[in-house]
């Protein structure tokens, strides 16, 4: 539905205050008494166009384009910037640079990233995007470990009778890394949807209300510090750390709830496993204490 001019009825981008076509203000007064749609900001305004989120009628002062070019309200574009992250732009960017100019924006601002950008986004785009984290995550660590074997297999003695040959072991190596690879990911993803319905459960607990696919679509972006992987050794100390603040700040801004809360939804899951492991940990190390005294 485009907006169109009232003098000359060629069609406007919402925002502008001048017709860019005949030059005319947009900013119009109605008279007093009139029937007209007024603003409903400013009673005294015409109502220029219709907010496509909420309905109102909205002056050329109050009229904004949303990323799609339509028009929406004032406090509908302050109450939810939608802001389309690259993500959301695969058609346009190219599935691969999307997901690299995501990683960085999560990574360097995730304050306003999670918070402007849309919530909305399908199952499949967001289990893409943990899939490309975990494939970057695991594929460079898997690199590592089969260069690590192809030189131990170089070193083996050449022929004992007994064992796999060097060549086989080799062989066996390549297939295990390769297993490695493609599994990897898949379980990243399978965690992903896990973890999302887990820590989906502690946030509608404490009152959220947007449903199950912000939740997934918030864990699956803030795992871009995964992408880090590509870094071997120091992405894998740093990633999970920076994947749990990110995911803070995810579930806040795609939430848009409180800080408390997104750090509920995304620290007491782990929190309560790590404190779950640790008492197991412990309660293995006493029983064999006691059973060695
Ligand atoms: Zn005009
Ligand atoms: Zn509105
Ligand atoms: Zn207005």
């Amino acid at each position: 539905m485009s907006l169109p001019c009232p003098h000359c009825q060629r069609p406007l981008t919402p925002g502008d205050r001048f017709c860019t076509a005949c030059g005319s203000s947009l900013l119009l007064e109605v008279a007093p008494g009139s029937t007209e749609p007024t603003c409903a900001v400013h009673p005294r305004m015409k109502g220029l166009g219709v907010c496509s989120r909420c309905g109102a009628f909205a002056c050329a002062n109050c009229l904004h384009a949303n990323p799609q070019g339509l028009a929406i309200c004032a406090s509908c574009h302050a109450r939810e910037p939608d802001v389309l992250l690259p993500w959301d732009r695969r058609e346009e960017l190219g599935t691969f640079k999307a997901f690299y100019k995501t990683c960085v924006e999560v990574l360097l601002r995730p304050g306003p990233t999670f918070s402007e950008s849309r919530t909305e986004g399908t199952v499949g785009s967001s289990l893409l995007f943990s899939l490309m984290c975990g494939f970057l995550a695991f594929f460079t660590t898997g690199i590592v470990y089969a260069v690590f074997f192809g030189a131990m297999s170089m070193a083996l003695p050449s022929d004992t009778g007994k064992g796999p040959s060097p060549s086989e072991f080799r062989w066996i190596m390549v297939a295990m890394m390769g297993a490695w690879i493609i599994l990897a990911p898949v379980m990243a993803v399978v965690t992903t949807v896990v973890n999302a319905a887990i820590d989906h459960l502690v946030l509608r607990m404490c009152g959220v209300t947007r449903g199950f696919q912000v939740t997934l679509r918030a864990n699956a972006l803030s795992q871009a510090p995964y992408a880090l992987g590509v870094v071997p050794v120091c992405g894998a100390q740093v990633a999970p750390v920076w994947t749990m603040v990110a995911r803070v700040f995810a579930y806040r801004g795609q939430h848009r709830t409180t800080w408390g809360v997104a750090a509920l939804g995304a620290l007491l899951a782990p929190m309560a496993t790590l404190c779950l492991c640790g008492s197991a940990y412990v309660a293995m190390l006493v029983f064999i204490m006691n059973n060695k005294a």
